[in-house]
């Protein structure tokens, strides 16, 4: 073809979009496979929610509420912040987006720890800036490298937390003494998209910092905890200054009506929640003990997934736990060729997840001997 893009959009890798279920049951000939590879509410959707998409569904020839005055009020009131504060997106992936579009310019740098969500380098460089990565130490983030890392031509940095595919999280004095560190003309990102899962007392909670003289925006999402990956909405809390420059941006109508109906009512689920939360932290606990009674090395985690050192080919751990109907993430494309992330499922799909692992493990010890 003639048509060539703009220089910068062949610098992409495009999103590996996962295989739906369905298609990996037809592949490899099985049924009743568990899907733990996406972080997704293994609850399912939040009923409340699933109520409100109904009773929308008669309005669905009217446009969706631009603003989203509704949902962005109640998250207000909830979270302890101005409405103006907030910025509503087709998934927190939405805003981010946002955020790249307004603040960084062809040649500006963006700098994030390696592995990171795969979005930011693909935000980053649709907008002609250069994603600048720093490796994990330990698999904890390094914050002092990352500020050693700053350029004059830096415009934004990414922090997760809890991280993702780690699941290991920052304390406040760490990131406060991190953001002391750095220019002003420097936008802070901090996804947050797993942070109602952390227990710890000592795990940042961003919102603790959000204030008009602070450039950091804090990402939440419904994808998780409230179960709505499907429908896509997630939002940002930033000072008022940023959210309005986004608003520039931002499509007129980016949160659709069902999507605004299911979170506003999500947000009063307040049994589904303490539901989630209740099964993750029990499961987890569950999944760690077995773990540690079969001799398999796992990391702690403040999410609903951890990382699980197989010490041997993740890729064909991967595919065998695929033949048992268990689909996990393999990180080899993350940087770590032996372990593998596992989303904390109901018992009866981690005793499946368990019982396939203890039988690839055994399988490959036989095959070695
Ligand atoms: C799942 C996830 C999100 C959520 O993205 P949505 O667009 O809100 O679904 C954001 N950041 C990270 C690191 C995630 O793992």
């Amino acid at each position: 073809m003639k048509i060539q893009p703009a220089g910068h959009i062949l610098s992409i890798t495009p999103y590996p979009p996962g295989k739906p279920v369905e298609e990996v049951e037809r592949e490899y000939g099985i049924k009743d496979s568990v899907k733990l590879a996406s972080n997704e509410n293994p609850l399912g959707p939040s009923p409340k929610a699933v109520a409100a998409i109904i009773k929308a569904v008669a309005g669905l020839h009217h446009y969706p509420d631009s603003g989203g005055y509704y949902l962005t009020a109640k998250l207000a009131a909830k979270l302890g912040v101005r409405a103006d504060q907030i910025v509503l997106g087709n998934g927190s992936d939405d805003v981010i987006g946002m955020l790249t579009r307004v603040y960084l310019k062809p040649g500006d740098t963006a700098i994030m720890t390696d592995p990171s969500f795969l979005m930011y380098d693909i935000f980053v460089r649709t907008v002609g800036a250069e994603p600048v990565k720093i490796p994990l130490n330990e698999l904890a983030i390094d914050l002092p490298a990352m500020a050693a890392a700053v350029t004059e031509k830096t415009r934004m940095v990414f922090i997760t937390n809890p991280n993702n595919p780690t699941g290991g999280h920052i304390t406040p004095a760490q990131f406060e003494a991190f953001i002391a560190s750095l220019p002003p003309h420097i936008v802070v990102v901090l996804d947050e998209a797993y942070i109602e899962f952390a227990n710890s007392p000592d795990c940042l909670d961003g919102l603790k910092l959000i204030s008009d003289d602070w450039p950091v925006a804090v990402m939440r999402t419904f994808s998780k905890v409230y179960g709505l990956a499907g429908i896509r909405i997630g939002y940002g809390i930033m000072p008022a200054e940023m959210a309005g420059m986004l608003h520039r941006v931002r499509q007129p109508f980016n949160t659709n009506s069902l999507a605004q109906a299911a979170a506003t009512a999500a947000l009063d689920d307040e049994e589904f929640l303490r539901e989630t939360k209740r099964l993750i932290q029990t499961e987890l606990q569950f999944l760690q003990n077995s773990l540690t009674r079969m001799g398999v090395c796992w990391f702690p985690t403040q999410a609903n997934f951890f990382l699980i050192d197989v010490k041997q080919s993740a890729r064909s751990v991967f595919e065998a736990l695929l033949q048992q109907g268990v689909i996990v993430r393999s990180m080899v494309s993350y940087g770590y060729p032996e372990y593998i992330r596992v989303t904390v499922g109901t018992r009866a799909e981690n005793i499946r997840f368990l019982k396939a692992l203890e039988r690839v493990l055994d399988l490959r010890e036989t095959i070695h001997a």
